[in-house]
């Protein structure tokens, strides 16, 4: 019988020839230096197995998967009341796209997206100094982590370069703020932002923090967030965790995911798995190449799909 263990390291090896893997993200410098051959992949089961092949114990920039994180921590703050300033359509835009903002009142379309990021930074920011939000967010990945060692780290070169060169960010928060839904100073709001953004960690240990959203908001038997919020979580991750490719991804994989420009996607199974995949390579719409195509190959072999019985 062919195991999901099989299956893992046979995809790994398949990606090794894939020769259409992408671009590297470049208008974040470091980024720019991570090298197209990468190719990682975990998956761990509902009982606590995980299957691991390629380069799944490498660190790389989680960049926007972080935006899950976020909202998590955001609901915890604020519960629904959030939904009074982010909404919770997919935007069918870029993911660093202003255009919506103009006529919807600064509101943005959803929290995947930069502009909605920055909104659950600005709310974050509602109850604690920028230090603390930071330092809460690192805690608490490293917590769903079960990163007892704290391998999870902030990688701030990612971090200022993203403070350097975010020029877009910087127009989307201001222009945010001209409808007043942004309080906090810009630059403590993007300070934040950016620091979410520079999160770095494996696919192993990414994948481990997803167990929350396979398994009913429970980490290890403990609740971190009830059922249902992790069932909306999962939701907006399927339609809008994938910017305007997120029906495409739906189609192909099936499965709730949020991508980062750092090539990660964070993949979850409900009651099954846990899954992040990792190649730094992005199709036109910022979302890994190989990643995809490796979740894509997975979910056909294995019969994961919240759209079948299982
Ligand atoms: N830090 C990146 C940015 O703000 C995140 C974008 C992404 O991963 N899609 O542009």
């Amino acid at each position: 019988m062919v195991t999901i263990a099989d299956i893992v390291t046979e995809i790994a090896a398949e990606m090794r020839d894939v020769s259409e893997r992408g671009t590297v993200a470049s208008y974040i410098p470091p980024l720019a230096e991570v090298s197209p051959d990468k190719f990682g992949i975990a998956v761990v089961m509902a009982d606590g197995a995980v299957h691991v092949a390629g380069n799944a114990d490498e660190a790389f920039s989680i960049q926007s998967i972080s935006k899950v994180f976020a909202l998590t921590q955001s609901l915890g703050a604020v519960g629904d009341q959030l939904w009074l300033r982010v909404g919770r359509e997919p935007s069918g835009s870029a993911f660093n796209s202003i255009v919506q903002l103009e006529t919807e009142q600064g509101i943005p379309r959803n929290p995947f997206i930069n502009a909605g990021a920055i909104v659950l930074c600005d709310v974050l920011l509602g109850r604690y100094e920028p230090r603390e939000a930071i330092g809460q967010m690192l805690r608490f990945v490293r917590m769903l982590a079960g990163d007892d060692a704290g391998s999870i780290t902030i990688d701030d070169a990612v971090a200022h370069a993203e403070q350097d060169t975010g020029f877009r960010n910087m127009a989307l928060a201001n222009y945010m703020r001209a409808f007043g839904n942004i309080r906090a100073p810009v630059e403590r709001v993007l300070g934040v932002y950016f620091h979410f953004c520079a999160l770095a960690m494996s696919c192993r240990e990414l994948a481990m923090a997803g167990r929350y959203l396979m398994d009913g908001g429970r980490v290890d038997g403990h609740s971190v967030v009830t059922a249902s919020r992790a069932r909306r979580i999962n939701a907006l991750m399927m339609s809008c965790g994938h910017y305007d490719n997120s029906g495409d991804f739906a189609f192909r994989v099936g499965l709730p995911g949020k991508s980062g420009v750092g090539g990660g996607i964070l993949s979850v199974v409900p009651g099954v798995a846990s899954i992040a995949v990792w190649s730094p390579g992005l199709n036109a719409s910022g979302n890994s190449q190989l990643g995809t195509l490796a979740l894509e190959r997975l979910v056909q072999r294995t019969g994961w799909s919240v759209f079948e019985p299982r």
